[in-house]
């Protein structure tokens, strides 16, 4: 590689030879233990052995973040927004209801009738899903600490753009 008079190439503290730069992969975990790639890593270090080597991470980039944890984000999102359009619209449909069964001229006691059956029926349909939607949330928080243990395999790793 060229270096150019702009690119200062460090040189070692201790013996003041000019470092050699190398492009290397680095990995680790990361916070939450799960293992991390970094590809672009520049490491420094002295042609004459001195321990003022260092890695500079300033180019490096993150590769193989397990596209399931990606897919399985994505489609958080999507669920979130999917049950915040079924709430507002079945809001929206009790408010029409109750405005309508107001709105017709019935006998008092049947307007009541009407009124607490779409009550219930709205609070089932509110029950039922939101019940099992939690249920889940249990079971995945549940299952997910010993998954996030497991080694990612080669074949889920995502190859570098
Ligand atoms: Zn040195």
């Amino acid at each position: 590689m060229v270096q150019w008079p702009w690119q200062r190439r460090p040189v070692c503290r201790i013996c003041g030879a000019d470092m050699t730069r190398e492009t290397v992969a680095y990995s680790a975990p990361d916070a939450e233990g799960r293992p991390r790639r970094w590809e672009g890593v520049v490491q420094y270090s002295c042609p004459n052995g001195c321990t003022t080597g260092f890695l500079d991470f300033r180019r490096a980039f993150v590769v193989g973040e397990p596209s399931s944890d990606r897919r399985l984000r994505r489609q958080q999102v999507a669920w979130t927004v999917t049950g915040i359009l079924v709430a507002v619209g079945l809001v929206a449909m009790y408010v029409l209801f109750m405005y309508a069964i107001a709105a017709i001229p019935l006998a008092g006691a049947v307007r009541i009738g009407l009124w607490v059956a779409t009550t219930v029926g709205f609070a089932t349909v509110g029950a039922l899903l939101v019940l099992p939607a939690r249920r889940e949330r249990i079971a995945a928080a549940s299952a997910q600490a010993p998954a996030a243990a497991t080694p990612v395999s080669p074949g889920s790793r995502q190859t570098p753009a």
